[in-house]
């Protein structure tokens, strides 16, 4: 099933539309066509930021007096 999500510039809005064949989706709301796609919410990976410079003996981040040279 092509569903698909918008943002109605018009009223600012955002909403879901079922596309089927050619027909263009519309505003539930204000009826317009001024859209913008937005990207699919299907499965969203959430990322994890890796810890950058942390020392592997104090777990300090940013690194710590030992771990500098
Ligand atoms: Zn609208």
């Amino acid at each position: 099933m092509p569903l698909f999500s918008y943002h109605c510039t018009d009223c600012d809005i955002e909403f879901e539309a079922l596309l089927i064949g050619a027909d263009a989706p519309i505003c539930p709301q204000c009826g317009s066509i001024e859209l913008d796609q937005l990207l699919s919410r299907v499965a969203p990976e959430p990322r994890v930021p890796e810890p950058v410079g942390a020392c592997s003996s104090c777990a300090q981040y940013g690194g710590c007096a030992a771990g500098r040279a």
